[in-house]
């Protein structure tokens, strides 16, 4: 395919800036050579854009099973919510009592969020879980410094965690402290108990964890950081588990960050916008990012929380992501919402069932919304790895599930359905994989070759990180 600049030539146009209604103002320093833009007619710019988005696969071409990133189908209604003139068309700057409609939206996601998670305040700032999970670092940090508590400088962190977990403690300025997990995939509460003490400031925990597995042990787990006067923070990107199920504020923790753009069904990739929700318990809430959204005088207000560690964010996070969610969530109801939690782990639990019958598990199950097979065996026997098998499926129309990924797994694929797949979708999927496995010990080359029917066959995947090639140049 060829690029927009190889198209095109010099003279066609799209079409004609209107004439000017406002006085000409002449730059001091005018380029003198002209801009390189391609010159395309609107036909063919059309075309382009189309036949790039044709390429491009997401949740609405097919199965796309991406584990720890919960790819579910987003519910148009959602995007109407969104588009409403109202809420599409207000600005940042506006004064509150004209804005008083999308203030009430953050008031009741903030309200309905805090109810499904258990804790006392919510602010939609940070725009993706990384950020919000350095924002609620930073509230363990603020109390601690309130305190005067201040020898508290590390944050432990299990192996199982999300990578993001251990990078965003050293963006808050602290030194992290790793500790293994057992052959369960659990945390070794042995190695937590060793590991808290007066420099404690807190625990990060990803549940259920980048194994797919609920940690049976993290009401204990909880207590012990707690006595060592550390606080506990909840992963809960991956909330599409156990939301309206179980509640993390019930269990112990102080303070949550949710990806809106994952469980409350947000489309994501391609860098956002997103929404790392951070919710806490009424100990942390005078630290929040401000402005919060409050009730006073028969209004919604915008007030600054009287410890506030300041903005994280310009303005009020990405707005529009919380009005699908709160969407998502009015639409689901009470009832639905655990029953959307109930079917991720099902349809989880069928895959991983179905497909033991030739892959092996890294950890027996049962899961909860994702699990992750180890190929290490098969590679050994017929030397195809995760990527031949991962390249394979996209003969097939079917996204990979994550690879590589949770590093603790050799040969990992890490698949996550979410309950918006039926079950005709999972058996054709399954017998996708089962089929692969076949080819790889009657055809082991043919998988070395995949893929074979994508616009582009294997890539230097290495190559393309170390050398990327981020600019057109003109041959
Ligand atoms: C996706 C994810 C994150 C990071 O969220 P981003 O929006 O990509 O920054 C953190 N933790 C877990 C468990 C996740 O799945």
């Amino acid at each position: 395919m060829k690029l927009i600049f190889e198209k095109g030539a010099p003279g066609q146009r799209l079409s004609l800036l209107p004439p000017c209604d406002v006085p000409e103002v002449s730059l001091s320093q005018p380029r003198t050579d002209p801009l390189d833009l391609p010159h395309v007619s609107e036909t063919e710019l059309t075309r382009h854009y189309t036949a790039l988005a044709k390429r491009v696969h997401g949740v609405n071409d097919g199965f796309y099973p991406l584990g720890s990133c919960t790819m579910k189908y987003n519910p148009k209604i959602n995007e109407d919510m969104a588009a409403l003139p109202g809420f599409a068309q207000v600005h940042p700057l506006q004064p509150a009592e004209t804005a008083q409609g999308c203030l009430e939206v953050y008031a009741e996601a903030e309200k309905l969020l805090c109810e499904i998670t258990g804790m006392d305040g919510m602010t939609f700032q940070p725009a993706a879980g990384a950020h919000g999970e350095f924002t609620g670092l930073l509230l363990i940090k603020a109390y601690h410094t309130h305190r005067q508590d201040t020898a508290r400088t590390k944050i432990i962190v299990p192996d199982s965690a999300h990578g993001t977990n251990p990078a965003s403690a050293v963006m808050a300025g602290y030194t992290v402290v790793n500790i293994p997990s057992g052959a369960d995939g659990c945390v070794d509460v042995e190695a937590l108990r060793a590991a808290v003490g007066p420099d404690t400031a807190g625990l990060m925990l990803t549940n259920p964890n980048t194994v797919g597995i609920f940690d049976k042990n993290i009401l204990e787990i909880t207590k012990i950081v707690h006595e060592a006067g550390g606080l506990c923070y909840y992963d809960g990107a991956n909330l599409n588990a156990v939301m309206g199920v179980v509640r993390p504020g019930d269990m112990g923790f102080d303070v949550i960050h949710l990806n809106l753009h994952k469980t409350f069904s947000t489309p994501h990739g391609g860098g956002g916008p997103g929404s790392g929700a951070v919710g806490c318990k009424a100990i942390l809430k005078p630290f929040l990012p401000g402005p919060m959204v409050e009730a006073r005088d028969g209004g919604w207000q915008l007030v600054q929380p009287e410890h506030s560690i300041g903005r994280v964010k310009s303005f009020y996070g990405n707005f529009t992501v919380v009005v699908k969610a709160l969407t998502y969530i009015l639409t689901l109801g009470r009832t639905g919402i655990p029953e959307a939690a109930k079917n991720a782990v099902l349809n989880a639990n069928y895959m991983m069932k179905r497909l033991s019958e030739k892959y092996a598990m890294a950890y027996s199950g049962p899961c909860m919304h994702e699990f992750v097979m180890t190929l290490e065996d098969l590679h050994h026997e017929t030397g195809i790895s995760a990527m031949d098998i991962a390249k394979g499926l996209l003969d097939h129309g079917i996204h990979p599930p994550t690879m590589y990924f949770p590093l603790i797994v050799h040969e990992a694929l890490m698949i996550e359905p979410t309950e918006t797949e039926s079950q005709e979708t999972m058996d054709e999927v399954c017998s996708v994989f089962l089929e692969l496995w076949e080819l790889a010990h009657t055809n082991p080359q043919a998988l070395h070759d995949a893929p074979t029917k994508t616009p582009v066959r294997r890539l230097d995947e290495v190559g393309a990180a170390r050398n990327p090639v981020l600019r057109y140049t003109k041959k």
